[in-house]
Parts: structure tokens; C-alpha cells; sequence
């Protein structure tokens, strides 16, 4: 183990453990998950992809994050594999396709769902991105999967701020836990209305892509000078201090994707690290907020 790795094994678990977020419907998550988009799709990697995600979990990254989308099906399956024997212990998440989110067929993506991932119940289910079918529907569907105990709960993705104003204008919309929208440190335009705007109504985000893809979302974050001076005065990674960052405050929850042991344990132990008040400042000043309303970000 590198000495970008903080404290020992047990340390972060229990650190990870002992800092969780509420929900407003009183469950908790940590406010590290683990995401799996593009997991499952190589063979040979299959075993690594597993252990990596158990081993996540055993290191309290107990939220994994999936959907009917990635790898059509093959991520679910890949979870299913890794959470066998482990299922109570995990926050289970899944995502329905717009196109199949009204109706019977929301029943029914979310029944092969749940049979790709081999169990009885999701923990949240959400709506992966706005399509076209109206969400006084898709909130009707998913209040269904509750009363069926098919789901916990539910919520959404990708939505901005004026379309969650109207979500929670539909009967049973107040009912949605989060919203899933892409937030790191290069990307920070929800800071500006949609945030606040989930905070006033005790619904944390789920931030996604927040390593920006390893970077590659934005150029020179990584490589920008005062990330890898903070990096370097912790003894992380310029990921690591990025994932640090995201989960500052109590109102957000990252699922960075990792499928090797390695990248889970530095993720896992971003948990531990305490950026000073110096230390945000100087991030804001080298990646600020938008003060300006922009359009939400989403790949
Ligand atoms: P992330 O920002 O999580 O970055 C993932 C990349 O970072 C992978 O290439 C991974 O490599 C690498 N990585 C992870 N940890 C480390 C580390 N410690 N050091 C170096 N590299 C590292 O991107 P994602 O887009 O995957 O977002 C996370 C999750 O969010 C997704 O997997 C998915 O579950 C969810 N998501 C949801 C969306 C939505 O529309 N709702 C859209 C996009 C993502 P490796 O695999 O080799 O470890």
C-alpha cells in the first residue's frame, strides 16, 4: 500500500461508517457510494470487477449505483454477482430508462432489474433522465413498485431546477429522496440554485462523475497547480482530494466508479481527508462557482 493511502483498512470502514447522510424518509446512505457504469463489460476483468466492489462495500461504501442502461443489463448482472451473500448490507440503487418509465413498463423494467441483480427489492429506484412521458405518470408507476415493496423509495436524475419545482407540484412528487446529476469540482453550476434548492428540501444529491471521468470530462483539473499542491501536502491524489471536495459538506453523496481494488481503497479513504477552510478557498478561487444560472451539466 502507497502512501497516498490513508490510515489503515479498518480505519477507513469505520470512519466511512460513522459519517452517513440521512435521507428524508430517515434511511442512510454514505456519503461515498460506489457507481458501475461500464463495469461488467469485459470478461476477463469480471473477478477483479467483483472483488473490487465487495471490497468497497466492506470498506463502507455500502450505496452501489446501477441501471437497466449500462452495458444493457450487464452492469446489473455483475452487481447481482458481487452483492450475493452481502445483499442486506448494501444500499441498492437502480435506473429506469425515460422511454420505459410509465406504465406497465415500468413495472416491468424494473421486475428484469431486479432479476438481473438476483433480489427481491431496490433500495431507490430512479428515473434516469426526463423523456417524454409525463412525470405525474412516472411518479404514479413508482409510488406502485412502493405499495408492491418492489422499491424503498425512488427519485430522479438529470433534472434541473425548474423541472423539480414541478415534480413536487404533482401529488406524491414530495416522495422523491434525490436527484442523481453530475457534480465535481470542474463542473459546479448546481451550486448556483438547483443545491440550495435540495437542501431547503432535505434532499441530498447524488453526484456523479465526481473524478470527471478520472479528468478526462475537464482538461487541466487534475493537472491544475493548486489541486496537486493540496494533494501533495495530504499525501493523496489529485482524485482523491477532487472526492474529498464533493462530499465538503453534508448534502451531497458521490458514487465515483472503480473497478480495481487499488482505486476502491484510495476512494474509500478520501473519506478520512479534511480539507481546510484555506485549502476550499483556494480551490474556489481556481475552479469557481458560476455566478450566473447555467444549464445543468449531464453526459
Ligand atoms: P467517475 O468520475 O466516477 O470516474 C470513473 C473513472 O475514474 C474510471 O475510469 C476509473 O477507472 C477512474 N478511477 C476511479 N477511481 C480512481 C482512482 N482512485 N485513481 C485513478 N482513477 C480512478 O465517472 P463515472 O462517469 O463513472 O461516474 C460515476 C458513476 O455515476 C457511474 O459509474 C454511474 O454509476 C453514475 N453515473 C450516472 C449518470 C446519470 O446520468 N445518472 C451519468 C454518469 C455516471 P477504473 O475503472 O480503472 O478504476
Amino acid at each position: 500500500m502507497n502512501n497516498r493511502i490513508r490510515g489503515d483498512l479498518a480505519e477507513i470502514a469505520k470512519v466511512n461508517r460513522s459519517k452517513r447522510i440521512k435521507l428524508a424518509d430517515g434511511a442512510s446512505v454514505p456519503r461515498i457510494g460506489q457507481g458501475t457504469w461500464f463495469i461488467g463489460e469485459n470478461e476477463s476483468r469480471r473477478e477483479e470487477e467483483v472483488a473490487a466492489l465487495r471490497l468497497g462495500v466492506e470498506l463502507g461504501m455500502d450505496m452501489i449505483d446501477t441501471a437497466e442502461m449500462y452495458g444493457d443489463g450487464r452492469s446489473e448482472r455483475l452487481v447481482g454477482e458481487a452483492i450475493k451473500g452481502i445483499r442486506d448490507e448494501v444500499f441498492l440503487v437502480s435506473k429506469v430508462y425515460p422511454h420505459n418509465a410509465g406504465n406497465m413498463r415500468l413495472a416491468r423494467s424494473c421486475e428484469e432489474s431486479l432479476n438481473r441483480l438476483g433480489t427481491d427489492h431496490l433500495d431507490l429506484y430512479l428515473l434516469h433522465w426526463r423523456g417524454n412521458i409525463p412525470l405525474e405518470e412516472t411518479v404514479e408507476g413508482m409510488e406502485r413498485l412502493v405499495e408492491q415493496g418492489k422499491i424503498a423509495r425512488w427519485g430522479v436524475s438529470n433534472l434541473d431546477t425548474g423541472d423539480m419545482k414541478e415534480l413536487l407540484r404533482i401529488a406524491e412528487g414530495t416522495h422523491c429522496v434525490t436527484n442523481q446529476v453530475l457534480y465535481h469540482l470542474g463542473s459546479r453550476g448546481i451550486e448556483y440554485d438547483l443545491l440550495p434548492w435540495q437542501k431547503g428540501h432535505r434532499m441530498p444529491v447524488m453526484a456523479y462523475s465526481p473524478l470527471a471521468q478520472a479528468g478526462s470530462l475537464r482538461k487541466g483539473l487534475v493537472e491544475n497547480a493548486t489541486v496537486q499542491e493540496i494533494a501533495r501536502k495530504h499525501e493523496v491524489s489529485p482524485l482523491q482530494i477532487m472526492l474529498a471536495w464533493t462530499i465538503r459538506e453534508n448534502d451531497v453523496v458521490a458514487i465515483p466508479k472503480a473497478s480495481s481494488p487499488d482505486h476502491v481503497i484510495e476512494n474509500a479513504s478520501a473519506g478520512l481527508i479534511q480539507l481546510t477552510n484555506e485549502e476550499l478557498w483556494r480551490l474556489d478561487d481556481a475552479f469557481p462557482m458560476p455566478s450566473w444560472k447555467v444549464p445543468l451539466d449531464m453526459i
